[in-house]
């Protein structure tokens, strides 16, 4: 039996059920948000009283703030094997972040009809060549290395690991793609970083984004990291203090990033606490990580197989697969499945269309699906808790009726 990797906060808390009785929480959504690691919690509590103005204030506390939040950026950079010339920009998100390279990229964006809005949306906005996947990845890349061929794009912007499926594309082979076609590449790393180690120099990667809220830290907190060129030439992402070098009433002198891109005044306990997640992960080591995760991974994808549930794949031959797990329950909307799971037996998973409409269209999903998803600090016990409830839909189905994930249900 696999116990938590790591100790996360507020796991195992009771929780009510509809009926009244109270069971243990069970978190498999943490393809969602993570609950933070207890070394984060301790680090907040610990770096809460030094609040104080960073960057401008003169004063002990916003030196040690400051100090803090400069830190902070040292080790995101370290954590995704950042070039020493690389900028971390710290954002709000994924979505933050992919929508700041999105105002300054030079071109066209080519991109796969399998990612999550936050990697659609923002390059919708200029002009996205969107190429449909297809059901391997050598077929995948060879209709991408058709679509760069046919006219320069700037830029590739391909998921780390699918949110829906957990699959993991080849990222180095994808980063000698667009390099050859002179594009970039951005990778959306938002599911990737929380479940193996990522080399940005050593895959040759332009740019990486992501969440600290998936990464075990609390929410309001990511980053962009990668080449500096395109962001030291693009308007400023945010308007405002902090982003200048010299203002009047009719110009402004733009700093250079990351403070051209961060202006207002920073959310450093964020920061702090994303960047003590990097740390404690880097701590544990990736190779614990996906040793803990491979186990949990294997029995959740058995059980459901015993069970005639067959997660969701967009790939026959994808090398590598995260701990995400989708997969519809015939019989039951999904909606209804993951209210049974959370209402019945309090095991929270996510349902729906996982903010990636065109991916579980091609599916065959449109209906919506349930995800399970494992972190670091999942336990076995969580994942048989899991299909122990599913047993129980299946035999006794429902014993109460439900209109919404959200909570709303009736007898
Ligand atoms: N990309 C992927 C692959 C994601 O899973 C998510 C979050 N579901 C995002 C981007 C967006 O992250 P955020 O909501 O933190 O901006």
């Amino acid at each position: 039996d696999v116990a938590p990797l790591l100790p996360v906060v507020g796991r195992g808390q009771s929780v009510p059920l509809v009926d009244g009785r109270s069971a243990r929480s069970v978190h498999l959504d943490n393809a969602a948000s993570a609950p933070a690691l207890q070394a984060v919690a301790d680090h907040v509590t610990a770096v809460l009283p030094s609040y104080a103005s960073v960057h401008r204030g003169a004063g002990y506390l916003s030196q040690v703030c400051t100090r803090l939040y400069e830190q902070a950026r040292t080790e995101v950079a370290r954590f995704v094997g950042a070039r020493d010339d690389d900028v971390v920009v710290f954002t709000r998100n994924t979505t933050d972040a992919l929508t700041l390279l999105s105002g300054a990229v030079p071109g066209e964006v080519v991109v796969l009809d399998v990612e999550h809005h936050a990697n659609l949306l923002p390059w919708q906005r200029g002009t996205a060549r969107v190429v449909r996947a297809h059901d391997t990845v050598v077929a995948t890349e060879a209709a991408l290395a058709a679509e760069l061929g046919r006219r320069p794009a700037a830029l590739l912007a391909v998921t780390g690991a699918s949110n829906v499926t957990g699959e993991v594309p080849p990222l180095a082979r994808l980063a000698a793609l667009a390099h050859a076609h002179g594009a970039r590449i951005v990778v959306d790393a938002a599911q990737l970083v929380p479940h193996r180690g990522v080399d940005v120099a050593g895959l040759d990667l332009d740019h990486v984004a992501f969440s600290g809220h998936k990464l075990y830290a609390p929410f309001g907190a990511g980053a962009l990291v990668g080449r500096r060129d395109w962001l030291d030439a693009a308007p400023p992402h945010q308007a405002g203090g902090g982003a200048v070098r010299e203002v009047t009433t009719t110009a402004t002198a733009w700093a250079a990033s990351p403070e051209r891109h961060e202006g207002g005044t920073p959310n450093v306990l964020g920061v702090a606490a994303l960047a003590e997640a990097c740390r404690a992960l880097r701590a544990v080591g990736f190779d614990r990580v996906r040793a803990h995760e491979a186990v949990l991974h294997r029995r959740l994808v058995d059980g459901l197989r015993d069970r005639g549930l067959e997660p969701l794949r967009i790939w026959a031959d994808a090398a590598d697969v995260v701990g995400v797990v989708s997969f519809t329950v015939p019989g039951f909307a999904a909606a209804q499945v993951a209210a049974f799971l959370s209402a019945e037996h309090g095991v929270g998973v996510r349902d729906g269309r996982f903010c990636a409409h065109p991916l579980l269209a091609r599916l065959g999903a449109s209906d919506g699906a349930v995800r399970a998803s494992l972190g670091v600090g999942s336990s076995s016990a969580d994942v048989d808790r899991l299909l122990d409830a599913l047993d129980r839909l299946r035999a006794d189905g429902p014993r109460w009726t439900y209109t919404s994930a959200a909570g709303s249900c009736r007898p």
